[in-house]
This record gives C-alpha cells, structure tokens and sequence, in this order.
C-alpha cells in the first residue's frame, strides 16, 4: 500500500482508513492534507462558516471522567446565563452575521431547564424574523424534550458519541447505569427522526485507543448519516479521574501532545475524504495543542469555525479541559482572530449564511 494508490482510489475501505489514519511522514501528510482540502473544495467549497458559541450554563447531572464541569468537579464555580442576556448575544451574533448561533450547557433533564431552554429558542426565532440558525448542544434528553425543542426552533444538535467503541466509552464514564452508550446512540437516532441536523464526534488520541477504533468512529459517522461532525484531539484536565491518571502514566508529554493533535488533524482529513459533503469543525481544542492548530484543520478539510460569545465573567468556569484559548479574548477579538485564520489559508467566510451541511439536504433526495 502507498499514499498516492490511496488516496487515487474512488471509495475507501476500512483498511485505507486505516492506512492513511496511521500516516507520520511529512511528505505523505502534505499529500494527505492536500488530497483532503481538494475534496473540501468541490464538496462544501472553500467557504467557512461561523456559529457563535454561547455557553450559557455549566451545571451538568453526569460525572464523565475527562471533563471539567463534571458534577464532582467542586473546584468549578456554578453558572447560569439570564435569558435577557443569552438573546442579547444571540441578537449579537445576528449583527455580526455569525448566520448561526449555538446554544451549549452541561446536562440537565429536568422540567424548569427544559422549559427555560424552550423559551430561549422561541424567543431566538423571533430575532430577525427567525433568520439566525440555531444549534443546540445540552446533552442526552427524552425524545419528546429533543422534539420540544425543534418546535421551538432548533434544526441541529450536537451530541458526541466520544467513541463508537462501546468498551472505550466505558473507561471514560463510570460504570453507575447512568452513563451508557446505548441511550447515547438511541439519543442520535432520536434526534435524526425527529428531522434534526444531527452533529456528533469524538475525542481523539485516548488511552486504549487504537487506529481502527478511529477508523470505526468515521464508519459509524456514515452508518448515522451524520450531517455535522464536531471532533479534536483529547486535552488534560488536571481535576478530573482521567486526566490525573494521564499525568500519572506520564501520557502528557508534550510529544504525546502532539502526537494526538497530528492524530487529530489526520482524522479530519480522512473524515472528509471519505464523507465529502459534511460539515467538519475546526475545533478550539486543536488550538489548545497549538497555536495554529485550527488553521492545520481548515487546512485538512474542517469547514466550521465557533467563535466563542459566552459572556466574559463565565469563561472561565466553562473549561472541559486545561488551557483553553480564547479565555481573555472579547466576542470582538475572536470575530478579527478567527477571520484572519480563515484568510491565512485562502479561504474565505460565508456571512450571514445557516452554512448547512449539504449532506443533510443530499441524503434526502
Ligand atoms: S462531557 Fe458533557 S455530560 Fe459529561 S460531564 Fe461534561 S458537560 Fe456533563
């Protein structure tokens, strides 16, 4: 097998996905990565666009061992964002021509947090007579509250599956009944019947895991048929179960790091290859690795980017991982930053548009 045979070929199999996942050499990455964006190009063009991120409350009921607002995360200091306020950025955002806004908390399920959010997305759709596009990434619900919440004017939900292996889903959740990977999936389909744009992912460069459960993860997005995917590499944090025993294990190098961000990059790539016509985040947890590392994925085939308009006193309390970026950065500065990034690598941004994924309208026809 070599890289050009691949990548000349017209569909990959598991073993290509294999092959060009596991790839190191910097002459067969530039062929990689080019063969990827040529793919972006045609499939979703050179455009990228903006949702605004709005984290508008960290409360969560669940414990997964890798992140940063888990509920026995005590060092974290709880918040949530007035409704005034979240529908002033939302109103922002529409100004800005973001084109779309996505609304994201921690897990709650019960009856004040599902009503609360339903008023926020009817009150959003009445901004501009319902022209801003809505995401909406709050966690595992029942079927009725996803559909509750499409009426009210969400179309896409983001929830990630972490791993489409099973047994590595384990090992980063406990085992309390609670956190299980097939409600997690059913949650997918749900969403899917209901009509939802449907987005998921999963984190990249865990212990015990292996190229082909990341081969397995790019099947599982087509499998889904999976319009939006939202991945980046996995990123320590110092308070929480898993991320101790990474440090402990001495997995947290700085190489280690940037093996998973090269892991990463690599996935992005491979994932537009094979699906062509998604919609592919440039993820700030890639930039979290390195500077550059949201350009590396624009570069790669990532055709998203997520400017952050939670407000500022509650950035900080909204890290699933150390050292996020962008924590000092006004909604201004991120809008500037992220527009120069967007130019660097020759492409452009496309303003004021939903910018869906044209697979979503592709696979209904
Ligand atoms: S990953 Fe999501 S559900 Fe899990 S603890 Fe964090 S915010 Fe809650």
């Amino acid at each position: 097998m070599n890289i050009s045979s691949v990548l000349q070929k017209e569909k990959l199999n598991k073993d290509d996905l294999i092959f060009l996942l596991g790839r190191i050499a910097p002459d067969e990455l530039d062929q990689l990565y080019a063969a990827a964006y040529a793919v972006k190009k045609e499939w979703v063009g050179n455009v990228d666009y903006y949702r605004g991120l709005l984290e508008f409350s960290n409360r969560c009921i669940k414990n997964c061992c890798y992140c940063g607002i888990r509920r026995d995360n005590g060092e974290v200091e709880r918040f949530d964002t007035a409704k005034e306020d979240i529908l002033a950025m939302a109103r922002w955002c529409y100004e800005q021509q973001y084109g779309s806004v996505t609304l994201q908390s921690g897990e709650r399920q019960d009856a004040a947090f599902i009503d609360f959010v339903e008023a926020v997305l009817r009150e959003i759709k009445q901004i501009a007579g319902g022209a801003l596009g809505v995401t909406l990434c709050a966690g595992e619900q029942t079927k009725e509250t996803y559909q509750r919440w499409y009426n009210a004017g969400a179309h896409r939900y983001l929830l990630r599956i972490e791993s489409s292996n099973p047994d590595l889903y384990k090992t980063l959740h406990p085992q309390d009944g609670y956190h299980r990977w097939d409600v997690r999936k059913a949650c997918l389909d749900s969403l899917a019947e209901i009509g939802y744009q449907v987005g998921t992912g999963v984190m990249i460069g865990l212990p015990g895991q292996t190229l082909e459960d990341l081969a397995d993860d790019i099947l599982f997005y087509k499998q889904q048929n999976i319009a939006m995917i939202g991945m980046g590499p996995y990123v320590v944090h110092h308070n929480t179960p898993l991320g101790k025993q990474v440090c402990e294990d001495g997995l947290d190098s700085p190489e280690a790091r940037m093996e998973r961000l090269r892991l990463s990059v690599n996935m992005v790539a491979v994932t537009r290859l094979f699906l062509k016509d998604v919609n592919i985040a440039a993820t700030t947890a890639m930039q979290t690795l390195h500077p550059f590392g949201r350009e590396m994925a624009l570069k790669a085939g990532a055709n998203i980017l997520m400017p952050l308009v939670t407000l500022p006193q509650f950035r900080n309390q909204y890290q699933l991982y150390d050292n996020k970026p962008c924590l000092e950065d006004g909604q201004e500065q991120c809008r500037n930053c992220l527009s120069a990034r967007v130019a660097s690598v020759g492409d452009r941004v496309g303003w004021g548009q939903w910018g869906d994924s044209p697979h979503f309208f592709n696979h209904l026809k």
